[in-house]
């Protein structure tokens, strides 16, 4: 029973295993006798934003070692100290030549803005503006403030900010410094699809002066910004390889399709397909719950306003706006965590909740957490369509508390699933995920609302995710950080029209249904403008 996501087979049959193209025969670098084995190479372009699209543990960041000459590649030969003559050997006459012979002077410089930034308050102390100032080697930091806003904060002290602030620090601070090549591992964790999409209008700035690569497991941005993709697969932790360059369209499609064409190889057993008639489906569904106009006033500073609605069994909402708008509020009165100033929920429903911020010093192994939560833990079904999906087998065992991002939101994701509920809602659920992972969630999720009958709120800035999963769509509006207005659920198209309008950008669907948001100032984009059409045009 096809859920709509995959077409052709489960994912969950899927193999492990692919075969190694022959060109392919020798690594580029190799982590020892039994060590991950890194195959191809990024290409950095003048001039270009290029992309490295593909899950985590692949060898993405092994990669950018070596294009910013803390590793040199021993190709292969991990006995032997690797040599830059070694590698220039190696890659004379290829586009990289003249890269790596850059690398091997010493005369290189890089900045990089690493995955993980929050490490970033450990090791600086201070204020944000004194951080920043000493980045400042091409004088545009003033630009960066002004279009990351960041003006408020600039005499914050570094320990005392959210996620969404350092990301736009680290984005400042990665942007303004004078380098030869820039690398960003994700730009998107913690950021709305505003800042997202600023983010990325000031790298493709940059990239007219200066290569840029980026790592970003959000499509829709990836799509925008990147020129050309390499995709990375393999086995993660055992062996990754990079495909030559591919123009991101078509990267991304191989990338859903799970083939590559021009190499001939099917790297995952099933496709991803984004379906455009799900979204106007007649399915007649029974009322689960109605809640009443509602507001919610925190201290006089933010104002929430809810028109009232209703959730229907077995469907999934999608639910988009700014951060600060309320989302989460919104969440935690539908949860009865938090008691609305006027209206009253009255439902008797009951409600699982994953929060956005997921906090635990639990020494508790994630079995055991899981075993609390549902009866059903041993059976086929939950390993079918919980354990295997989320990869969660072989962390079974692990400390709660020593998960990593990803390892703990599949453990939430996983444990709110796991609960009987009327409601299910997720706050934020691909953050911290891979591409892959996404994949994967977006059909759990399907999957659940559907065999459980209950209904699944999502919360989400990847508007891939939300796409794929939602049948109908929140969405919130007004001033972030002072007052919000919840309207909804709508239908998609109406819901996402009113989004995408005060986004201000238009999106398009391709030959194979996947959205792509429209040049500003095309001819597409002002056509669809014009009409009123910021959805997608059939
Ligand atoms: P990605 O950036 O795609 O997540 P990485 O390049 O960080 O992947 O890592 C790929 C694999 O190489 C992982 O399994 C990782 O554990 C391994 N690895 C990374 N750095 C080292 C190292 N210095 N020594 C040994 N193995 C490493
Ligand atoms: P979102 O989920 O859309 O990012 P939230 O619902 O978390 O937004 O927050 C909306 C606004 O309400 C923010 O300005 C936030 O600072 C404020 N806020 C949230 N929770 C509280 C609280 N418990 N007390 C006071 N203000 C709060
Ligand atoms: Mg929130």
């Amino acid at each position: 029973v096809g859920c709509g996501i995959c077409v052709k087979k489960c994912p969950f049959e899927a193999l492990d295993i692919v075969t190694l193209p022959e060109e392919l025969e020798f690594p580029t670098h190799r982590y020892g006798q039994n060590g991950f084995a890194l195959y191809g190479m990024a290409i950095p372009l003048e001039g270009k934003v290029t992309g490295i699209l593909g899950p985590n543990g692949i060898g993405k960041s092994t990669a950018v070692s070596i294009l910013s000459g803390q590793i040199i590649p021993n190709l292969g030969d991990f006995e032997t100290d690797p040599s830059w003559d070694a590698v220039l050997k190696h890659y004379a006459g290829t586009e990289l030549f003249d890269y790596i012979k850059m690398i091997s002077s010493g005369s290189l410089k890089a900045s990089i803005k690493p995955q993980y930034i929050d490490f970033i308050p450990k090791v600086f102390k201070g204020k944000v503006i004194d951080l920043l100032k000493s980045t400042d080697e091409r004088g545009k930091l003033g630009h960066y403030v002004q279009k990351l806003k960041l003006e408020s904060i600039l005499d914050r002290d570094i320990g005392k900010l959210s996620g969404g602030e350092i990301q736009r620090i680290a984005l400042a601070a990665c942007l303004s410094r004078n380098a030869d090549f820039y690398f960003l591992d994700e730009i998107t964790p913690y950021l709305d699809i505003y800042q997202r999409m600023t983010a990325a209008e000031l790298i493709q700035e940059l990239s007219v002066e200066k290569p840029v690569l980026i790592v970003e497991h959000d499509l829709a941005i990836l799509d925008m910004l990147a020129e050309n993709v390499h995709i990375a697969y393999g086995k993660p932790s055992v062996f990754g390889i990079l495909t030559r360059p591919k123009g991101v369209r078509v990267g991304i499609n191989q990338y859903l399709e799970g083939f590559l064409q021009e190499e001939n190889v099917r790297f995952r057993d099933y496709s991803v397909n984004f379906e455009t008639y799900s979204h106007n489906r007649e399915v007649k569904r029974e009322t689960l719950m109605t809640f009443p106009a509602l507001k919610k006033n925190y201290d006089g500073k933010f104002e929430l306003t809810i028109r009232g609605g209703e959730i229907r069994c077995g469907e999934v909402l999608g639910l988009v706006g700014p951060n600060g708008i309320g989302k989460s509020t919104f969440a935690k009165i539908l949860a009865g965590l938090e008691e609305p100033d006027e209206g009253k929920m009255e439902s008797a429903v009951k409600i699982s909740y994953k929060p956005q911020y997921i906090k635990t010093d639990s020494t508790d192994s994630v079995e055991f957490m899981l075993r609390q939560a549902t009866n059903k833990f041993d059976s086929n079904y939950y390993k079918h369509e919980i354990l295997e999906p989320l990869s969660l087998e072989p962390i079974l065992q692990s400390s709660v508390s020593q998960l990593s991002g990803g390892e703990l939101q599949r453990v939430a994701i996983a444990l709110c699933l796991s609960k009987e509920a009327d409601l299910y809602i997720l706050d934020e659920p691909s953050a911290h995920l891979d591409v892959e992972q996404r994949m994967v969630l977006s059909r759990v999720i399907k999957r659940h609302a559907e065999s459980s009958g209950s209904g699944v709120l999502v919360i989400d800035h990847d508007i891939y995710v939300i796409d794929m999963i939602s049948e109908r769509l929140f969405v919130f509006d007004g001033e972030p950080g002072i007052s919000g207005k919840a309207l909804g659920p709508m239908d998609m198209r109406e819901g996402m029209n009113h989004f995408l309008k005060e986004l201000g950008v238009t999106f398009r669907r391709d030959k194979t249904g996947r959205p792509r948001i429209n040049k500003p100032g095309s001819y597409l984009d002002r056509e669809q403008r014009s009409a009123g059409d910021y959805y997608y045009a059939e």
